[in-house]
């Protein structure tokens, strides 16, 4: 079972993808077609691998329709009754997330 010493697993590389291409779409704020196209090639990638997408990385695009957010652009940030509104600007799927008090306190 261990062939971790041969070299990165595909699951490994799988993850590494993701980040990569999370963070191409987070760049490509002004290409909204590419940034998509990144989302969706590192959705397809972790359902391939089966591979959960990290806090941080969910939040990045929209569950339903699948678009990349840019905050104040196509993505709504909203504080309601105590947990945060993220309201897709593009299908008007909303999400919510509760905030808990020791996590989510950016500093
Ligand atoms: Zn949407």
């Amino acid at each position: 079972m261990a062939k971790s010493e041969k070299g990165a697993s595909v699951k490994q590389i799988a993850r590494e993808r993701i980040e990569i291409l999370f963070s191409l779409a987070h760049d490509k704020q002004d290409n909204p077609e590419l940034a998509n196209r990144y989302v969706s090639l590192a959705r397809e990638i972790s359902m391939r691998q089966r591979l959960r997408l990290s806090k941080q990385q969910k939040r990045t695009f929209c569950r339903c329709c699948g678009t990349h957010f840019v905050p104040g652009k196509n993505l709504r940030v909203r504080v309601q009754h105590g947990k945060v509104v993220y309201t897709c600007q593009e299908c008007g799927n909303a999400v919510r997330i509760p905030l808990r008090k020791n996590t989510n306190q950016v500093r």
